[in-house]
């Protein structure tokens, strides 16, 4: 059995108890840079931990390699946990893992985790909906490029006043606030940069479309990083709790 298992985003108190079940299982633990390595002390004696990370930006495995090596432990291992950071599936390949072990006759399950979109925001006092500011939000990738041609993302639709979070967008941050303003946004939308969320290095750069890109620049943060978009980031004012 394959479990495709959320770590949460950092602090290891917010790992589910259904994975802590399963760590505590596991014969083998395949891990990336995202996972908080402390929750591999949670793991039996004898269990086989792999690291199939990035670094630096830089893949250390191909993903069609990580699957295989996910594949090749569930042949040799009763109980292997693939522990990815925030949720599985949310930008996680956990579908793509899955999909791999379905058409090999692997027995797998989704262990969902608490995502950074959401707790990040919210370990650094934004809500990511709040009645009469936000109704809705949308969890987009930061990774294209939004002047590459053919961009999957939809940005003419991130018009309206909805609340926009934007992963692993740290690298083009300059070109996301451009391009919302180019689109319509006013340039004076409130945004914030949260780093290292829910953990002892959280960090968070508030300001507007306008002028985040050089507060985050001058502040030098580090990654994971992730961008929030929209009225719901002055919330932050009153809302803030967690020590920074
Ligand atoms: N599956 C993960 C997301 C993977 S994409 C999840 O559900 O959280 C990786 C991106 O997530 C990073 O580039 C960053 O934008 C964001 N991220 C993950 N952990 C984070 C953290 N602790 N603080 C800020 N951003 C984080």
């Amino acid at each position: 059995m394959v479990y495709l298992t959320g770590a949460g985003p950092g602090d290891i108190d917010l790992l589910t108890v259904k994975a802590l079940r399963v760590v505590r299982q596991a014969d083998v633990i395949i891990y990336d840079r995202l996972a908080n390595p402390k929750i591999l002390d949670e793991a039996k004696d004898g269990c086989k931990f792999v690291y199939v990370g990035k670094e630096d930006g830089r893949h250390t495995l191909p993903q069609d390699q990580i699957n295989e090596v996910i594949y090749q432990n569930a042949l040799e291992h009763e109980t292997v946990v693939r522990l990815k950071g925030g949720d599985p599936l949310v930008f996680g390949r956990g579908g793509e893992e899955a999909a791999y072990l379905k058409e090999r006759g692997i027995a797998y399950e989704f262990i969902p985790g608490v995502t950074s979109a959401i707790s990040v925001p919210a370990y650094a006092g934004i809500p990511v909906t709040h009645r009469g500011v936000a109704v809705s939000f949308k969890v987009v990738t930061g990774h294209e490029a939004p002047n590459k041609e053919q961009s999957q993302v939809d940005w003419e639709s991130m018009k309206s006043d909805e609340t926009i979070i934007f992963l692993m967008g740290l690298h083009n941050l300059s070109k996301i606030a451009e391009n919302l303003i180019r689109i319509g946004r006013d340039p004076a939308t409130p945004a914030a940069v949260i780093s290292r969320g829910t953990t002892p290095e959280q960090q968070c750069v508030v300001g507007t479309l306008e002028n985040i890109y050089a507060r985050v620049k001058e502040a030098g943060i580090p990654t994971p990083a992730l961008i929030v978009v929209g009225k719901v980031v002055e919330l932050r004012e009153t809302l803030r709790w967690f020590a920074e």
